[in-house]
């Protein structure tokens, strides 16, 4: 009897290996893939503006057309560089960087990225409000990181509002504890399936408005690991047609 547990025990323990095997296998073809489809996505969004860079390019050599070309080949050769900075962001966040928090006024924050876009958002004919209290929010946090959050916050909110819409950016400490910042738009608004999956990497919605907006997909998916990061939580609220609201949650700082 001795014997035949002992061989059962083999017999389970052999069952045990192989199933857990076949889950890595699993794991490997699902990793496999997504490096497929990552491949692909990529592709994509780098070949479309290098076409127009080669194309306006081409087409320099005929003087009339040199202007409107130079802007061209100017305007994508920006785009391909935002792309790769995203890539580069988020492959940097991939692996566990040492991460130095240190006290950070929300409103500073706020202020910085209002500014940056202002213009943007004049030549897009939109209203752009800052909304802030009068103390202090603090947080303790890697400034650019957390910048690079609000940045990517409001650059959605002007690209996805069209003209005549209102964008405003508002900071606050709530009753639990924490602060929070928070953008919202009056602009095209995310349907709640495509909201399932928006902070996914190169995840799009699927709104056609929306999609013939350049884009990665890449922008809220760093955001939301350098929320994490910091300890925090981004949520949205959007409704199709009519705004959205991306608030972002973070633990109170020392001040
Ligand atoms: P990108 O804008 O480069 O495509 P993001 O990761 O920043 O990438 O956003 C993912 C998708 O979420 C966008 O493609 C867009 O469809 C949708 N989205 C993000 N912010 C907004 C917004 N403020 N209004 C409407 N749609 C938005």
């Amino acid at each position: 009897v001795g014997e035949i547990g002992r061989l059962l025990g083999r017999v389970v323990l052999d069952a045990r290996v192989l199933e857990r095997e076949r889950h890595l296998v699993g794991e490997l073809r699902e990793l496999d893939r997504y490096r497929g489809e990552l491949i692909a996505t990529i592709s994509h969004e780098l070949k479309t503006p290098l076409s127009s860079i080669v194309g306006h390019a081409e087409l320099l050599t005929d003087l009339e057309t040199g202007i409107g070309s130079v802007e061209a080949i100017a305007r994508n050769a920006r785009r391909l560089d935002r792309l790769v900075q995203n890539l580069l962001d988020y492959s940097a966040l991939q692996e566990s960087r040492v991460h130095v928090p240190r006290p950070v006024d929300l409103r500073v924050l706020a202020a910085a990225s209002v500014e940056l876009i202002a213009v943007q958002a004049e030549r897009g004919g939109l209203v752009l409000n800052l909304d802030v209290p009068s103390e202090t929010v603090p947080v303790d946090a890697d400034p650019d990181e957390l910048g690079t959050v609000v940045d990517n916050l409001l650059g959605n909110a002007v690209k996805y509002t069209p003209r005549g819409g209102e964008v405003t950016v508002g900071v606050g400490s709530d009753d639990a504890g924490g602060v929070w910042l928070e953008c919202t738009d009056t602009g095209l608004g995310i349907s709640a399936a495509d909201q399932v999956h928006l902070f996914s990497a190169f995840h799009r919605s699927t709104n056609p408005e929306a999609l013939s907006l350049p884009g990665s997909g890449l922008g809220l998916a760093i955001s939301r690991r350098i929320v994490h990061l910091h300890g925090g939580r981004i949520v949205v609220r959007s409704d199709l047609g009519v705004g959205s609201t991306f608030r972002v949650c973070l633990p109170r700082g020392r001040g």
